[in-house]
């Protein structure tokens, strides 16, 4: 079995600019919240399945999912939230696990936000950490999505907190600093730490 490692951090807190990193390394990166989105594009099963049980009117324009319309209804809903969870999280999880078994790189980093909350560590070995403390975390959010403060602090809520982030991670990368060569020499001990794991 190839060496997984997770990647995870709280919204903003630079998962993806890591993540960019190491595809700059040659590893192979799979983004759960990518894959969650994949299932349901134009054309996949998944979403003919879901336009027959909801109806014409979660489909937009294009052909896509309206995802704001879909989150309202099973917001209302618990047992359409639970058809829409017993469809999707199989699906989500076996296409992510074939990604993963797909990657050619000497080990491969599973990129997820939520890797602590959904127990996406079952499928990993050891877990890196994104660290940046709460202040830095909401400038950087709005910054990039144009979001208040307090939608920033709502999608915060719930993910785990930072504190009980540091307590289940086994590596950390402390991304406060806004030197980035600093964060890409970091990276780069990483993974050479990485590569004695194998
Ligand atoms: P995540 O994937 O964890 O939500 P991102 O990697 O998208 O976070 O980073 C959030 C925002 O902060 C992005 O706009 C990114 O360019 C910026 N960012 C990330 N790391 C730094 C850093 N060290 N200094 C300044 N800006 C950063």
């Amino acid at each position: 079995m190839r060496l997984i490692i997770g990647l995870t951090g709280g919204i903003g807190s630079g998962k993806s600019t890591v993540a960019n990193e190491f595809k700059e390394l040659g590893i192979d990166v799979v983004d759960a919240d990518k894959v969650a989105r994949q299932v349901v594009e134009p054309g996949q099963p998944a979403l003919a399945e879901i336009e027959l049980y909801f109806g014409k009117d979660v489909i937009d324009q294009e052909d896509a999912l309206d995802r704001a319309k879909l989150r309202d209804i099973i917001f209302k809903c618990e047992a359409k939230k639970q058809w829409l969870n017993a469809l999707l999280h199989p699906l989500i999880r076996d296409t992510m696990l074939a990604q993963l078994n797909a990657a050619k790189s000497e080990y491969a980093i599973l990129e997820a936000p939520l890797l602590f909350e959904n127990n996406l560590t079952k499928y990993t070995k050891y877990n890196l950490l994104v660290d940046v403390n709460e202040q830095v975390q909401i400038e950087r959010a709005i910054l990039r999505d144009g979001n208040t403060k307090a939608q920033i602090q709502a999608i915060m809520k719930a993910q785990l907190t930072r504190e009980q982030r540091l307590e289940k991670a086994d590596y950390i990368i402390d991304n406060n600093s806004e030197d980035l060569n600093t964060l890409k020499h970091n990276i780069k001990i990483l993974h050479t730490q990485f590569l004695t794991l194998l």
